[in-house]
């Protein structure tokens, strides 16, 4: 049965819990155990895909098609292990659920109330799975002392009472600020943060505190006096200059070894870190920069667009180069000739995204790309931008659009060259969908396959014709107007297998300019780049040498 080790946060958020928990259970893989990590979130959102990306960063989507948070995006990066729908879990879905239940008549005769209601299918769904693997890493959303965390830290407390003794590790990440004017780092609000914890029956095992330097000896003792912990499991985590040095840093600081021992594992194995070791000397050790430009919507927010910031990383990694990322606002080229804001970038993105708004500015992004001769992934509606703007501009459809717009709009301007799908095969189903369906999970989301054709660009940097990748959209580009846009030279490289859905579009006449309806980003890690972010960066780096 798997070991869990919760983690929570304390004094503010944003202290990097998510990455934390990654990097532990990278650790833990270094040093040969299995891990899976789930995430738990107090709010009362469903599930975060009808968050604005603006407040809330990017949707991660699993291959099981479940909306998450982006902290599943960390784990994924860090250990490779796939997240799955059961991952992720919010107040909202719990109250849902406990709420079905009620009106089915599931709990017949009971009052329905927080404790044991709520706090048990709390539980019930921290114990999926436990028996797959050595460690179960759960990480609660929000700080100690939020409102609606408390039937989390109620149920992880009765977890950890339910199960055998020594079978759970509470991990506590704080902040521990440095006053500059007395040049003392403080320990009181890591001391209260605890005092909090510890009023509602949880007591941590292990302190990770966030600060810019090292901790000295002197409040190193004074956390562990004042909090109850040992000396040696007070973990400094210093600012990094990269996310992927994490694992290595913890371990030296010896969060892992502090984890193990908490567990009473003795003796511990030894941590294989060749894999971080090489992932660090690549990020730290460039020969080179490129200069890409993502062309989006929501660009005030980078956490919008994380997946793809990190996998535009790990292509460079792949290159040994560095990837200088500019965030262009799409809209600027409603008012704005894109020409001088796009020159002297090797390479542009555009990335996925919602709405009419900014969407003519990554049409016209598309068509300086594909003058130019400059590289570009489109990725989702970047695709479709891309295929409106060959319609368009090409294949001369003056009037080519999207249904998305149309529909927002309430009446018809465009020629639906990207259109609303109402069905499609998943699997050996048949789903169906009408434009009136409720937001909420409703898109073709998660992994499917796509067929490509031999011989094209994609086929070669997939090596393989078959792949499978992760979907989140509603709008598809329409095959009727395959054989239209084909003659003018976009051909249609990738598609579902059962040929009616376009998957990939690629300019044969140009340097690199492939459009995709999946996101890519989100199988891409640092130790295994994914193929097409891996290329984009290398067509980056050879036009780079023309510039
Ligand atoms: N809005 C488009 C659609 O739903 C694209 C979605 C996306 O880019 N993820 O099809």
């Amino acid at each position: 049965m798997a070991r869990f080790i919760f983690i929570t946060g304390g004094v503010v958020s944003s202290l990097g819990k998510g990455l934390a928990s990654a990097a532990l259970g990278a650790l833990l893989q270094a040093r040969g155990y299995s891990v899976r990590l789930r995430k738990l979130d107090p709010y009362l959102n469903v599930d975060p895909g009808t968050m604005s990306p603006f407040e809330h960063g990017e949707v991660f989507v699993t291959d099981d098609g479940a909306e998450t948070d982006l902290d599943l995006g960390h784990y994924e990066r860090f250990t490779g292990v796939a997240a799955r729908k059961t991952d992720s879990i919010s107040a909202g879905r719990i109250y849902s659920n406990v709420l079905e239940k009620e009106r089915r008549g599931d709990y017949l005769g009971k009052t329905i109330q927080v404790i044991p209601h709520v706090t048990d299918e709390i539980k019930d769904f921290i114990d999926i799975g436990a028996d797959e693997v050595d460690f179960m890493l759960c990480e609660i959303g929000g700080t100690v002392g939020d409102i609606e965390g408390l039937p989390f830290f109620e149920a992880i407390r009765q977890f950890s009472q339910d199960k055998p003794r020594g079978q759970c590790v509470f991990m506590h990440l704080t902040l521990l600020p440095f006053i500059k004017a007395s040049g003392e780092l403080k320990t009181k609000p890591t001391q209260h943060s605890v005092k909090e914890l510890r009023s509602i029956g949880l007591a941590p095992d292990i302190l990770v505190c966030r600060s810019e330097g090292t901790i000295p000896v002197k409040e190193r003792e004074k956390l562990a006096l004042f909090c109850n912990v040992r000396p040696d499991a007070v973990v400094a985590a210093q600012d990094l200059k990269s996310i992927y040095e994490a694992p290595l840093a913890y371990h030296r600081e010896g969060l892992d070894q502090a984890v193990l021992d908490a567990f009473r594992i003795a003796p511990v194995p030894r941590p294989q870190l060749a894999r971080w070791e090489d992932v660090a000397d690549r990020i730290y050790n460039p020969e080179g920069t490129v200069k890409i430009a993502i062309v989006g919507k929501y660009v005030q927010l980078e956490d919008a667009y994380k997946s793809i910031a990190e996998a535009l990383t790990h292509g460079g990694m792949a290159n040994r180069v560095k990837v200088q990322i500019e965030w262009v606002d799409a809209e600027l080229f409603d008012r704005e000739d894109p020409a001088p804001h796009l020159a002297g970038f090797h390479a542009i993105l555009v990335p996925g995204g919602f709405g009419e708004r900014g969407t003519e500015g990554k049409i016209k992004a598309a068509q300086f790309a594909r003058e130019r001769k400059v590289p570009y992934l489109g990725i989702c509606l970047g695709m479709q931008m891309a295929v409106i703007e060959a319609a368009r501009n090409v294949a001369g459809l003056k009037t080519a659009g999207s249904e998305e717009f149309d529909h927002e709009a309430g009446k018809k301007r465009f020629e639906p060259v990207v259109y609303h799908l109402k069905e499609w095969v998943q699997g050996n189903y048949t789903v169906q969908r009408a434009l009136s369906d409720d937001k909420g999970g409703t898109m073709r989301l998660g992994a499917y396959d796509a067929v490509l054709a031999e011989g094209s660009r994609v086929a070669e940097i997939y090596g393989t014709t078959r792949i499978e990748e992760r979907h989140r959209h509603r709008y598809e580009v329409d095959i009727t107007y395959r054989e239209q846009l084909e003659k003018t030279g976009l051909r249609f490289s990738g598609m579902s297998p059962d040929g009616r859905l376009p998957e990939i579009v690629e300019w044969t006449d140009h340097p690199w300019f492939i459009g995709v309806q999946f996101h890519p980003e989100l199988k891409s890690k640092p130790f295994d780049p994914h193929p097409l972010f891996a290329d984009f960066v290398r067509a980056a780096k050879d036009s780079s040498r023309l510039v």
